[in-house]
């Protein structure tokens, strides 16, 4: 046994993330592939990693130093429950089982409690930044148990991104919760890049101006409160020309968006919950919306706003759409780590906010310094019950809405679909509201199904008796 970790599953994410193992000082890496070609590729391709490659998953295990370590990265789903029992038959009590692709938390929660039976740990790991991220160091969020962290955690802080210093990497919770700390990135990320994507609509169907000139905005708007990756990125996809027929390269895309379902996943977990998610939900929804061609073609003739749409002013509208995108940034990350929240609560995870946004910060999708600001709200005030009441965000949003307001308005004016800028704005008017309709929504529910409401003025459960003689009736709460 030479190996102080080993890697399985050898695709692009896999083969990364073992040569960025390797790379750190002290790591000698076992590799394993279900099918040996990919293995003798890697090994061909990178002598200098020093790799010791197994063509069996028992020589696999023999070729790694007790307590074992191996990290698998294969396709999510029925691949790791595959490689998971594969490496419980031959691993022992003590040995740790890391898995580093998109599980589903649940998932998790379900492989931890059946492995940990065995003796053997298993730790959950959301591992973001793609290809590139898993090379030179990507953010990660490990579950599992505390016990197999302190073998873990100087392993995975080895090959972290590092941000201001400090490793993208942290004990996120026990079992599911580093995945689903990661799934919650990625509906971060689905909200982010539709905002994104809504305001470069805007401002060319506004201004009529070209991509590349567009991508100049974008590169202005990376210098200060937005600075991000996925802004960054934008910029650049937007500047690109197509080779082939010197269009930009954005215009020949066919604009029909994919996604691989953890967006959906953050979604329906939130409507499990009970939170508002809204901004990722229209995210998610943007693209399926996007996908259904035969649906779009058939309504390319439905009547849109018959007022022509002029901007008189180019540079204020461009300044109030940055506006009203950071301010719905912020009702995205607010809605999203409430999902954490409730998350931590109903699975019993004693997550740090605080700490998760700091992970956030370097290797992967979302990173950006805005996230410094959100370490600091829940520093200041762990209890905090919406990230955009912490005065930071309260401020940022009060010096943005005049903006953001013109912003949603002009899209419905001039018949601009923009889903994530208008529904987080609801969601803030919805949240800040002294009174909403929901009362009347309880007066409907004990009309039809006697449902029964509560009173403002006394304590207990009532109901009218509406096919009666409308009278009010004390009730047991049904709920
Ligand atoms: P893929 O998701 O394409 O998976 C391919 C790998 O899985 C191959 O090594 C394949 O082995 C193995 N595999 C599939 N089914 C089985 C099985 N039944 N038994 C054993 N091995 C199996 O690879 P990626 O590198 O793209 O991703 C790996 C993981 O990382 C995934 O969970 C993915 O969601 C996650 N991830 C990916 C990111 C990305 O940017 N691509 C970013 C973050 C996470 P074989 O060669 O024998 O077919």
């Amino acid at each position: 046994a030479t190996a102080n970790i080993g890697v399985v599953g050898l695709a692009v994410m896999g083969s990364n993330l073992a040569r960025n193992l390797a790379s750190r000082e002290g790591n000698t890496v076992a590799v394993y592939n279900r099918s040996y070609e990919k293995t003798e590729t890697l090994l061909s391709e990178h002598p200098e990693a020093g790799f010791v490659g197994s063509s069996t998953v028992e020589e696999f295990a023999a070729s790694l130093q007790t307590p074992r370590t191996a990290i698998i990265m294969v396709k999510a789903g029925a691949g790791t429950d595959a490689v998971i029992d594969q490496l419980t038959a031959v691993f022992e009590p003590g040995d740790i089982i890391v898995d580093g692709g998109n599980a589903l938390f649940t998932d998790t929660i379900r492989r931890e409690k059946a492995v940990r039976e065995t003796g053997i740990h298993f730790v959950g790991a959301g591992i973001s930044g793609g290809e590139e991220g898993a090379l030179n160091g990507p953010s990660i969020m490990p579950g599992g148990s505390k016990e197999s962290y302190e073998t873990l955690g100087p392993i995975l802080s080895s090959i972290a991104a590092v941000a201001e210093g400090e490793p993208c990497v942290t004990h996120v919770g026990t079992d599911g919760a580093g995945h689903f700390v990661k799934m919650i990135h990625n509906g971060i990320e689905y909200a982010d890049m539709q905002l994104i994507a809504e305001a470069y609509d805007l401002i060319r169907r506004g201004t009529g101006k070209s991509p590349a000139e567009i991508a100049d905005v974008f590169a202005e708007w990376n210098t200060g409160e937005l600075e991000s990756y996925l802004i960054e990125i934008t910029a650049e996809v937007l500047r690109q020309v197509d080779a082939e027929t010197g269009k930009p390269l954005v215009d020949v895309i066919v604009d029909q968006a994919g996604a691989k379902g953890t967006g959906a996943w953050t979604v329906q977990t939130a409507l499990d919950l009970g939170i508002p998610v809204s901004g990722i939900a229209e995210a998610v929804f943007a693209r399926s919306l996007s996908s259904k061609p035969a649906q779009r073609a058939a309504a390319t003739d439905l009547p849109g706003p018959s007022d022509a749409w002029t901007v008189d002013d180019p540079e204020t509208f461009i300044e109030d759409v940055r506006r009203a995108l950071y301010a719905s940034k912020i009702i995205a990350y607010s809605q999203g780590f409430d999902e954490i929240v409730a998350g931590a609560e109903q699975y019993g995870w004693d997550i740090q906010k605080g700490e998760i946004a700091k992970i956030w910060r370097g290797g992967c999708i979302i990173r950006a310094q805005f996230l410094n600001r959100i370490t600091e709200a829940y520093a200041e005030n762990d209890g905090l019950v919406a990230l955009v009441t912490a005065p930071y965000f309260r401020d940022a949003v009060a010096g943005a809405q005049d903006s953001w307001r013109r912003v949603v308005a002009t899209a419905a004016h001039a018949g601009i679909p923009a889903p994530a800028f208008s529904s987080s704005l609801s969601y803030y008017d919805g949240l800040r509201a002294d009174r909403l309709p929901a009362a009347l929504v309880q007066g409907q529910r004990d009309f039809f199904g006697a449902h029964t409401y509560k009173r403002i003025d006394k304590d207990g459960t009532f109901h009218t008796l509406w096919s009666g003689d409308r009278s009010e009736i004390s009730a047991v709460d049904t709920h």
